[in-house]
C-alpha cells in the first residue's frame, strides 16, 4: 500500500466534542500504528457558523488529549493550505471542469420551488429528493433564467439507476440505491463549495488513503464516491466509526452531561485517562486489560478491530479509569497538574517554596490511592490546607455528635502535645496508649480522631495523614472538635443538608 495518510476534518462551529475527539483519536492512532501521516484540515465552508474561537478550541482540545498532526493550518505541509476557505480557487477549478464535461449543471430553482416539489413527492409517498428540473436545460432556458436575475447553484449529475457500493473497513459492503441519491448541490448560490465538494477534492488532493470518520457520514459516502468518479480521482478507503451513545443507548447529547472535551479537563480528568477511555469506545485491544498506555495502544490499534456497534459513554467507567491513572502516576507530576487548581482555591501559593512543594508531593502521594478525579484532591483534601473544612454528616452521626467523644478527643490532644517526636510510629503509639488507658479498642480512638481532624470518616491511613499535618494543628483540631461537640454544634444535620 502507498503511504497511509489519515485526516481529521472538523468544522470550526463550536467546541471540540467528545465525538470529534473520538474520531480524531482513531484516525490518529491508525496513522501512528501504520507509520503514516495524520493531517488536520479545517472545513469552514459553512460561512455563517464557522468562527476563529472555535478553531482555537479545536487546537486546544487536540493538544490536551495528546494528538499531534504532521500537516495542518498551523504547521503547513506539502498539500496546503489546510483551511478550506483558503482553497476556494481550487474548488472552483474542479466545479468548472465538472460543468464543462457535463457531470454538473447550474440549477436555478428557488428554495420555495424546491420545497413545493418536495412536498408533492412526500404526498405521493416518494422520497423527497431533487427532481432533476434543471438537469437538461437548453441554452435559451438558461439564458432566460439568468435574464430573470435568478441565482443558481451547481448540482452533480448522479446516476438514476443501479447501486453504489462502499466497501467499508468497519461495516463491510454497504450498498446504496442510486435512485435515492438525487443530484446534490456541490456549489451554493453564494459561490461557496458545499461540504461534499470540498471534502472530496481535499481528500483526493491531500492523498488521504483512509477516510476515517463518524458513522453519521456514511449516507454521504455514495455521493462522495460518485463525485470522485466524475472528477477522475481514485477513491480512498473508508472506515466509518461506530456512534457514541449515552448509557440509555440514545445518541450522546447534552442531555447526558458534558459533551465538550475540555469540560472533562475542568472536571478533573487526566488527558491520558480520557484518551484511554475514548479509545475503548468501539475498539477493543482483544485482551482483558483495559488500561493501555499510549505505546501499547498505538502498537495494537487496527481498524479491523473497530466494532460496528455503538460505544457507550459511561461516565462512571471514565471516572474509574481516571482513578486507575491517578494511582499509577508519579505524585511529583500530579502536583504540577494540581497546583493551578489548589492555587485558584487559595489553598496553596501559586509558587510554593521547595519545602512546601516536597510536602505537597507527600500529601498527593498519600491521597492518590483513593481519588478518582483531580478535583477530589481539592474537594476531599481541603483539611490538609486549611482548618476551615466542613464536618460531614457521617462524621457527626457516627462520632462527633456523641457524648463520650469530646473527652476522648481532649485526652488525645494531651498525648499528641506531649510527643517528643512527630512521626507515624510515635503517633500510632500515642493513640494505642490512650485506647489502652481508656480500655477501649484502638478504633474507638482512631475514628473520632479522623473525624475531628478531617471532618470525614474515610481517607488515607490516619497515622500517615496526621504526620503530614503540624503537631500543634492536630492537637488544636482535636480540642476544637471536643469543644464544638460539647456545645452541641456537631450534632447530625438534617439529612437533606448533610448527607450529600
Ligand atoms: N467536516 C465534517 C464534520 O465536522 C467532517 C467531514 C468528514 O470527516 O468527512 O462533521
Amino acid at each position: 500500500m502507498s503511504e497511509v495518510r489519515t485526516r481529521f476534518a472538523p468544522s470550526p462551529t463550536g467546541a471540540l466534542h467528545v465525538g470529534g475527539a473520538h474520531t480524531a483519536l482513531f484516525a490518529w492512532l491508525f496513522a501512528r500504528h501504520e507509520g503514516g501521516k495524520f493531517i488536520l484540515r479545517i472545513e469552514d465552508t459553512d460561512e455563517v457558523r464557522s468562527t476563529t474561537e472555535s478553531l482555537q478550541a479545536i487546537y486546544d482540545g487536540l493538544n490536551w488529549i495528546g494528538i499531534d498532526w504532521d500537516e495542518g493550518p498551523d504547521v503547513g505541509g506539502p498539500y496546503g493550505p489546510y483551511i478550506q476557505s483558503e482553497r476556494l480557487e481550487t474548488y472552483q477549478g474542479y466545479i468548472d471542469q465538472l460543468i464543462e464535461n457535463g457531470h454538473a449543471y447550474r440549477c436555478y430553482c428557488t428554495p420555495e420551488e424546491l420545497e413545493e416539489r418536495r412536498e408533492i413527492m412526500r404526498r405521493r409517498g416518494l422520497p423527497p429528493r431533487y427532481d432533476g428540473h434543471c438537469r437538461d436545460l437548453s441554452d435559451e432556458q438558461q439564458a432566460g433564467y439568468e435574464a430573470e436575475g435568478r441565482e443558481w447553484c451547481v448540482r452533480l449529475r448522479t446516476p438514476e439507476t443501479g447501486t453504489t457500493v462502499i466497501d467499508d473497513i468497519v461495516r463491510g459492503e454497504v450498498s446504496f440505491d442510486n435512485a435515492l441519491m438525487g443530484d446534490f448541490v456541490i456549489q451554493k448560490t453564494s459561490g461557496y463549495p458545499t461540504y461534499h465538494m470540498a471534502v472530496v477534492v481535499d481528500d483526493c488532493l491531500m492523498k488521504i488513503s483512509h477516510v476515517i470518520r463518524a458513522e453519521e457520514h456514511l449516507p454521504n459516502t455514495p455521493g462522495h464516491v460518485q463525485l470522485m468518479d466524475a472528477l477522475g480521482f481514485e477513491r480512498p478507503l473508508y472506515a466509518h466509526l461506530p456512534l457514541i451513545m449515552g448509557t440509555d443507548h440514545t445518541k450522546l447529547s447534552k442531555r447526558h452531561g458534558a459533551v465538550n472535551l475540555m469540560d472533562y479537563a475542568d472536571k478533573g480528568f487526566l488527558p491520558e485517562a480520557m484518551r484511554n477511555f475514548l479509545v475503548l469506545l468501539g475498539w477493543s485491544p482483544g485482551a482483558e486489560e483495559e488500561i493501555l498506555d499510549l505505546d501499547q495502544t498505538i502498537e495494537r490499534f487496527t481498524l479491523e478491530a473497530v466494532s460496528k456497534s455503538p460505544g457507550v459513554f459511561d461516565i462512571e467507567k471514565a471516572t474509574w479509569l481516571n482513578g486507575e491513572y491517578l494511582k499509577r502516576i508519579d505524585a511529583a507530576i500530579l502536583v504540577e497538574e494540581l497546583l493551578p487548581m489548589l492555587a485558584e482555591r487559595g489553598l496553596v501559593e501559586a509558587e510554593p517554596s521547595a519545602e512546601r512543594h516536597a510536602w505537597l508531593v507527600q500529601v498527593v502521594d498519600l491521597m492518590k490511592e483513593r481519588t478518582r478525579l483531580l478535583s477530589d484532591f481539592v474537594d476531599w483534601g481541603s483539611y490538609y490546607f486549611t482548618d476551615e473544612f466542613p464536618y460531614d454528616n457521617r462524621a457527626r452521626k457516627k462520632w462527633l455528635g456523641r457524648e463520650d467523644v469530646p473527652d476522648r478527643l481532649d485526652a488525645l490532644a494531651v498525648k499528641v502535645e506531649a510527643l517528643a517526636s512527630w512521626d507515624v510510629d510515635s503517633i500510632e503509639q500515642a493513640v494505642r496508649d490512650l485506647a489502652g488507658e481508656l480500655e477501649v479498642g484502638a478504633a474507638k480512638v482512631i475514628h473520632p480522631c479522623r473525624a475531628a481532624v478531617t471532618g470525614q470518616t474515610i481517607g488515607p491511613s490516619l497515622f500517615h495523614l496526621l504526620e503530614l499535618l503540624p503537631q500543634e494543628t492536630v492537637a488544636a483540631r482535636l480540642r476544637k472538635a471536643a469543644e464544638l461537640g460539647r456545645a452541641g454544634e456537631l450534632a447530625p444535620l438534617p439529612d437533606e443538608e448533610g448527607d450529600k
